[in-house]
């Protein structure tokens, strides 16, 4: 048996045309469905329909043999034990600092204050502020990060962004642009041992859907651009 962990919405709908060339179908929807084991077309492959940020760790245990996951996500949770053989291209978005639009960011950072920063994305936010030098204090929360200035809870958020529209909405501005993000495939190391051929076999199809997908889109940008 082969298993596959995945989570519900955009990382789900934008896996569906990668298991199709590698020639499985997912017989239900999440969404319509209460089931959280998902049963295919084959008889030797299943998905599990866990939480985004369970991913990496259903996959690293042993629960599931493979897993798509963002790479928000996998920076978060850590890399032991896994293997990551393929970036998707799939559910593409950037993280990123943003603050009110009536925050003096730029001075703040010059004037060394000390920024209060809520995220879900403890150890990115980290990192990325201790490599620039400006200290913060963390605030960490599970969702809804737009409202943190809001209300006065933070300074300033880090969060993915795909069209900006939802920080347009709440008076949010992005003031730095902190890395590009898409989804992984990740591969459970023991897995891949004993299962390998099985395995392998969907990695290279969808290794080969993958970049399928990324000569069609180059074709599409070349041809809007003439
Ligand atoms: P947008 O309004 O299109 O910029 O989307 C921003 C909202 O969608 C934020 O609340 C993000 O947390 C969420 N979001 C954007 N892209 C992704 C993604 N690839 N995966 C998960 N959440 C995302």
């Amino acid at each position: 048996m082969i298993t596959l962990a995945l989570s519900k919405g955009r990382i789900f709908e934008e896996t569906l045309p990668l298991l199709r060339a590698a020639g499985i179908e997912v017989l239900e929807d999440p969404d319509k469905s209460r089931k959280l084991i998902l049963a295919t077309n084959l008889d030797d492959v299943r998905v599990l329909v866990v939480r985004a940020t369970d991913v990496p760790t259903y996959v690293q245990y042993g629960g599931a043999d493979l897993g798509i996951t963002g790479k928000d996500t996998l920076l978060e949770h850590g890399s032991e034990g896994l293997y990551q053989p393929l970036d998707l291209q799939i559910a593409k978005c950037r993280i990123s600092v943003a603050v009110r639009a009536d925050f003096d960011y730029a001075s703040a950072v010059k004037q060394g204050s000390r920024l209060k920063v809520a995220t879900k994305y403890v150890a990115i936010a980290r990192e990325f502020f201790a490599a620039k030098g400006v200290h913060v204090d963390l605030i960490k929360l599970y969702g809804s990060m737009e409202l943190a200035p809001l209300v006065g809870l933070s300074d300033a958020i880090v969060d993915l962004v795909s069209t900006g529209n939802t920080l347009k909405a709440n008076q949010l501005v992005e003031v730095e642009h902190i890395m590009d993000i898409s989804s992984r495939l990740i591969v459970n190391q023991a897995a891949l041992k004993l299962k390998q051929a099985r395995i392998r076999k969907i990695i290279d199809a969808f290794a080969a859907a993958t970049s399928a997908a990324s000569s069609a889109n180059s074709v599409l940008a070349l041809s809007s651009r003439t």
